[in-house]
C-alpha cells in the first residue's frame, strides 16, 4: 500500500489507434502510458486524461482503458470481441508485474476499480465497481497489507459485495442498504464509521446471502470471472434507461459506446490519514481562482459523489494534511496550465499518500463559463477565438432569464427557511414535489414543480429534468444533484442540511418547526443557496439590463459577469460573417431587436398587423362579391398598412426590413366553421336570419379546407385574390417615400411567400414593379425596393435556379420546408408522435427545432447553390425557428447564407453561435 510505483511514459500523441499487426483486429486495450487526452473517442473521457496525466509525470495508480471499440463491438454483437480476453490478460500480467502482486492473490492481493468512461462525461449515469480481486481467500492477505487492518480489509469486501450484487448482479440496492442501516442501528452507530471489523464481516455474510437470494447465483470469488464480469456491466450500462435519458437531454449520440477503465486501487479509508475528495481549479459558479471542492476523511470516492456522509471544504485540507494539499493545489495549477481551462478532479489520499483518480475540463455555470474565458484570455492562456469555443449560445440564453427580487428578499417581505449551497444558478419558483413520479406527472400537466429530496440520484433525472429547480438537504457542491443540474443548466440548491426532507410523508421540516406540505410554493436560489416560503418575485436578469442598453458594461455595478458578456460579444461581432436580423412585426419588437443587435428585420409576418379590428377588413375583403366592394375594402386597408409600415422602417432605419405579403390561410381569418353554422341555424329558427352571416357561411363553406396549410396560402392568396398583394406592395412603396421625405433611409425588401414554381413569382413581380414605379413618378421618391422570396416547398428548393431569375433574395421558410420535406403538420405532431419518435432514437431532437442537416438541410444547401449560380449576387438568408437555434445556425454558416432572422431574444444567442461557427 502506498507504494505504487510511478510511471514514466512515452507519448503517442495524434498517432491514430495501431492496429495490431499480427492479428487482423484493432487495438482494445491501452495502458494509460500510451494514451493521450486527444484520443477521447476512443479511450472516452476518463481514460484519455488518466492517460494525459500519466504522461505529465502526476500520481496515477497504474491501469489500462479498454476501448469504446471493444464496447461497440459487444453492444453490436452482444459478446466481447474474441480478441479482447487475451488482450485484458497481456496488460492485466504488465500491471500485476509493476504492482509486484497478483489479482487476488490470497496472501497480498492486487485490488483494482472497474470504471466506467464515456467521450462525454454521463455523470453517474454508468456503472463503477471498486474493490474487484477481493474474496474470502484474499480478505486476510488484503488485511496484512494494510498493516493488520481487518476493519479496512472486511469494509473494503463488504463494499465490493454490495457494488458487485447492485451494479453487476441486479441485486436491488436497497436490500444492502436495509441491512447496513439494521446493522447501525444494533450498534447504535450513527454512521458506517461507528462498525467495526466483526460487524463487517457479519454483514459481508448478510451481502453475500443477499446476492445468492436475488440473483439466484453466489458471490463469484474468481478474481479474474468478477475483473470480467465487471467489465460486461460497465458495457450494459450504456443502455440503461437512465443513461439513454441522460443522452437524449444532453444530446449524445448513442451509439459511442463507453471505454472501461481497470485502475490499481488505492483506499481512502485507511484511517484518519486517508480520504478522497473532489476539486476545482476554480470556482465552477463564479470561476473566480481560489480552493474550491469537497473532502472526506476515510472514506472512498463514491461516498462523496453519493453525497450520503457530510463532507468538508476542500480548505479544510490544509489542517489534515498540509503536505498532501500542498502537493494538490501544485497539481492543480499544472493541470490548469495545461489544459489551459477550468479542471475537476478526483483525489484519493491513501495514508498521506496523494493520488489522482481523475481530470476533466471541468462543467461550470453559465455565468462562470464567460468570465473563465475571458479571465484565461487575460492570463495569456488563450486567445480571442478560442474564448469563443469556449462559451455557447445555450449559456448565453441561460443568463438572459431572470433572477429573484433582492429588494425583496432584502425587504424581508419574503421568508427565508433554509441557506444551502449554491449548486447551478437562477431562480426558480414552484409547487413542492418530493419524487420524480409526482415532478414529472405534475409538469405534465402544467404546473411548475421544485423537486426536493435528501439528496438525488440516476433515478431521479426525469424528475430532474420536469422540475423547475432541485433542492436537496445533503450533499456538497459535487453530489450528484450539484453536477447533473449544472449539466442541465437548471436551479439547484443542495445540502441545505436545517431543512428535513421527509420523502415518505412528502413534507419538509424547517428550523422552528414550519412545515411545507407537497404543493405548497417555494422559491430557490440557485445562486446564493436560499430557500423561501412561497413566491419570491423576480427581475431581469442583468445580462439582458446590458443588451437593452440599460446598464453599460463600464458602469460599476454591471459587475464581471457582465463585463465579460461584453467582451465575448465584442469579439463575436468582429469574426463572425454570418448577418443577424429578426423576425418583428411592430416598431416595439424592433426597436429591442436592434437593440439585441439586430441588423434589420429578416421576417415581418404581415399577417399580424391584420389581427384585432382589422380582421373585419379583411373578411369585408374576401366576402366582396363586385369590384366595388373589394375596392372599398383595400382603400380601408391601405393607409392602415402604410402606417405599420411608416413605424417599422423608421425603427429600423439605415437597415434592410423584410416585409413578406400576406402568407396564412384564409380561413384564419374567417369566423369557426362551426360556431357560425350554429349561430346561422339558430338565427333561421328565430327567423332572424342575418344577410352578412349567411354570405360569410356561404364563403367559409367555399373557403374551408381539409389541409389549409397546403391550400389557398402564399402567393396563391395573391394571385386570387385580386388587389390584396398590390395594396401591400403598394403600402410598402408609399411608406418608404413617407420615410424618405422625412429624411429617414428606409430599406424594404418585398418577400412573397409559399411559391413552388418562378411563374408565380414573375406575375407578383411585374405587379408589384409597375406599382413601385407609380409611385416613385407620385412621389419623386428615390425608391429602392429588391424583390425576393421565401423558399418554403421542395419544388422551390428543387427549382431554385428557375427561381433565382425572378427573385433578388432568399429567404428559406424552415418551418413550412421541413412540415412539407417531411409530411408532417408543424402544428400538430409534436404532441401527437414527437415523443415516440424522440423515445425510440429516430429523432436525436426535434426537427422543428434543430435543422434536419441531412434532408431539409441537404434541399437549403442545392437551392443555395443553384440559386446563386444563376444570379451570384443572390442574398440568402433563413428566417424559420431555426434561425436562432444553435446548432442550426452552425448548419446555416456552413452553407454559405448572408443572415440569419429569429426572434428578438435569440439575436445575442444566434450572434455568439454565429461567431463560433466562424471561429471553429
Ligand atoms: C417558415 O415557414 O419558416 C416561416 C418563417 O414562415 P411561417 O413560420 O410564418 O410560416
Ligand atoms: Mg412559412
Amino acid at each position: 500500500m502506498g507504494t505504487l510505483p510511478a510511471v514514466r511514459a512515452t507519448r503517442t500523441r495524434g498517432v491514430e489507434p495501431p492496429v495490431s499487426t499480427r492479428e487482423k483486429h484493432p487495438k482494445y486495450v491501452y495502458d494509460f502510458t500510451e494514451g493521450n487526452k486527444d484520443l477521447k473517442d476512443l479511450l472516452g473521457g476518463k481514460g484519455a486524461n488518466l492517460a494525459e496525466m500519466t504522461n505529465l509525470g502526476l500520481p496515477v495508480p497504474p491501469g489500462f482503458t479498454i476501448t469504446t471499440e471493444a464496447c461497440r463491438v459487444y453492444l453490436d454483437s452482444g459478446a466481447e470481441p474474441p480478441a479482447l480476453r487475451d488482450e485484458v490478460s497481456a496488460h492485466l500480467a504488465e500491471l500485476e508485474q509493476r504492482m509486484g502482486r497478483k489479482l487476488g492473490q490470497s496472501d497480498d492481493p492486487l485490488l483494482v476499480s472497474v470504471r466506467s468512461g464515456a467521450k462525454f462525461s454521463m455523470p453517474g449515469m454508468m456503472d463503477t465497481v471498486l474493490n474487484i480481486g477481493l474474496s474470502d481467500d484474499s480478505v486476510a492477505g488484503l488485511a496484512a497489507q494494510a498493516g493488520g487492518d481487518d476493519r479496512f480489509a472486511w469494509d473494503s469486501y463488504r463494499r465490493l459485495v454490495q457494488m458487485f450484487g447492485k451494479t453487476v448482479l441486479g441485486v436491488d440496492g436497497d436490500l444492502f442498504e436495509e441491512a447496513l442501516e439494521a446493522a447501525k442501528r444494533a450498534k447504535g452507530a450513527d454512521s458506517d464509521l461507528g462498525l467495526d471489523a466483526a460487524d463487517l464481516r457479519g454483514l459481508v455474510e448478510e451481502f453475500k446471502a443477499i446476492v445468492a437470494k436475488e440473483a439466484g447465483r453466489e458471490f463469484p470469488q474468481e478474481p479474474r470471472e468478477q475483473m470480467d464480469l465487471a467489465v460486461r456491466a460497465v458495457f450494459d450500462s450504456w443502455n440503461t434507461d437512465r443513461a439513454r435519458l441522460y443522452r437524449r437531454q444532453e444530446r449524445i449520440p448513442g451509439d459511442l459506446g463507453t471505454a472501461v477503465n481497470i485502475v490499481a486501487m488505492v483506499f481512502g479509508n485507511l484511517g484518519p490519514d486517508s480520504g478522497t475528495g473532489v476539486a476545482f481549479t476554480r470556482d465552477p459558479a463564479t470561476g473566480a481562482q481560489g480552493v474550491y471542492g469537497d473532502y472526506l476523511q476515510n472514506a472512498q470516492g463514491e461516498d462523496v459523489v453519493a453525497g450520503i456522509r457530510n463532507t468538508v471544504p476542500l480548505a479544510d485540507l490544509e489542517r489534515i494534511d498540509k503536505t498532501s494539499y500542498d502537493r494538490l493545489l501544485a497539481i492543480m495549477e499544472t493541470l490548469e496550465t495545461h489544459y489551459k481551462d477550468l479542471c475537476d478532479i478526483e483525489f484519493t489520499i491513501e495514508r498521506g499518500q496523494l493520488w489522482m483518480l481523475q481530470t476533466r475540463v471541468g462543467k461550470r455555470t453559465a455565468a462562470a463559463a464567460f468570465q473563465i474565458a475571458t479571465q484565461l484570455v487575460d492570463q495569456g492562456l488563450i486567445d480571442e477565438a478560442e474564448a469563443l469555443r469556449r462559451v455557447t449560445g445555450a449559456q448565453l440564453a441561460q443568463l438572459m432569464f431572470p433572477r429573484f427580487d433582492d429588494a425583496a428578499t432584502a425587504r424581508g417581505s419574503v421568508r427565508r427557511i433554509g441557506w444551502g449551497i449554491a449548486a447551478s444558478p437562477g431562480a426558480a419558483v414552484g409547487k413542492a414535489v418530493f419524487d420524480s413520479y409526482t415532478a414529472v406527472k405534475w409538469s405534465r400537466s402544467g404546473e411548475k414543480v421544485i423537486l426536493i429530496r435528501r439528496e438525488t440520484n440516476p433515478d431521479d433525472l426525469s424528475g430532474m429534468i420536469a422540475a423547475e429547480g432541485i433542492l436537496t438537504s445533503r450533499g456538497g457542491k459535487t453530489s450528484h444533484a450539484a453536477v447533473v443540474a449544472r449539466g442541465m443548466g437548471k436551479t439547484c440548491v443542495c445540502g441545505a442540511e436545517e431543512l428535513e426532507v421527509d420523502t415518505k410523508r412528502r413534507c419538509l421540516t424547517a428550523p422552528g418547526g414550519l412545515v411545507l406540505e407537497e404543493g405548497d410554493l417555494i422559491s430557490i436560489d440557485g445562486s446564493t443557496g436560499k430557500v423561501y416560503l412561497g413566491e419570491v418575485p423576480v427581475v431581469p436578469s442583468p445580462v439582458v439590463e446590458y443588451f437593452e442598453g440599460r446598464m453599460h458594461a463600464g458602469a460599476e455595478e454591471a459587475g464581471e459577469l457582465v463585463r465579460a458578456v461584453h467582451r465575448i460579444m465584442a469579439y463575436a461581432d468582429r469574426v463572425r460573417r454570418l448577418r443577424v436580423r429578426a423576425n418583428a412585426d411592430n416598431a416595439e419588437d424592433a426597436a429591442r431587436a436592434r437593440r439585441f443587435g439586430a441588423q434589420g428585420i429578416g421576417l415581418c409576418r404581415t399577417e399580424h398587423m391584420f389581427l384585432g379590428e382589422r380582421r373585419e377588413l379583411v373578411e369585408r375583403l374576401i366576402l366582396a362579391d363586385t369590384d366595388g366592394e373589394r375596392e372599398d375594402a383595400l382603400k380601408a386597408l391601405l393607409p392602415l398598412q402604410r402606417a405599420d409600415f411608416v413605424e417599422l422602417f423608421e425603427a429600423m432605419d439605415g437597415l434592410p426590413v423584410t416585409v413578406r405579403l400576406l402568407d396564412p390561410p384564409l380561413h384564419e381569418f374567417l369566423p369557426d366553421i362551426t360556431e357560425l353554422s350554429v349561430r346561422v341555424a339558430l338565427a333561421e329558427a328565430r327567423k332572424d336570419a342575418n344577410e352578412n352571416d349567411l354570405r360569410l357561411l356561404q364563403a367559409v363553406h367555399k373557403l374551408h379546407e381539409q389541409n389549409p396549410m397546403l391550400g389557398l396560402r402564399g402567393v396563391r392568396l395573391g394571385l386570387v385574390v385580386p388587389g390584396l398583394f398590390a395594396m401591400q406592395v403598394r403600402a410598402i412603396a408609399e411608406a418608404a417615400a413617407q420615410r424618405i421625405a422625412a429624411g429617414g433611409d428606409p430599406r424594404p425588401e418585398i418577400m412573397v411567400p409559399l411559391v413552388g414554381t418562378v411563374q408565380e413569382l414573375e406575375i407578383v413581380r411585374d405587379e408589384a414593379d409597375a406599382i413601385v414605379a407609380e409611385v416613385r413618378e407620385a412621389t419623386g421618391a428615390d425608391l429602392d425596393l429588391s424583390i425576393g422570396t421565401m423558399i418554403e416547398l421542395p419544388r422551390a428548393a428543387l427549382t431554385a435556379g428557375q427561381i433565382a431569375e425572378a427573385a433578388e433574395f432568399f429567404s428559406f421558410g424552415t418551418n413550412d420546408l421541413t412540415q412539407t420535406v417531411w409530411g408532417f403538420s408543424r402544428d400538430d405532431v409534436e404532441a401527437s408522435f414527437f415523443t415516440a419518435y424522440l423515445e425510440k432514437g429516430i429523432f436525436g431532437v426535434s426537427p422543428f427545432e434543430t435543422i434536419d442537416a441531412d434532408g431539409v438541410g441537404a434541399l437549403v444547401r442545392s437551392a443555395a447553390e443553384a440559386g446563386r449560380a444563376t444570379r451570384p449576387d443572390l442574398k440568402l438568408g433563413v428566417c424559420g425557428e431555426h434561425g436562432g437555434d444553435p446548432e442550426s445556425v452552425h448548419f446555416f454558416h456552413r452553407a454559405g447564407l448572408d443572415y440569419v432572422s429569429c426572434s428578438p431574444f435569440r439575436i445575442p444567442v444566434a450572434r455568439l453561435e454565429a461567431a463560433r461557427a466562424a471561429a471553429r
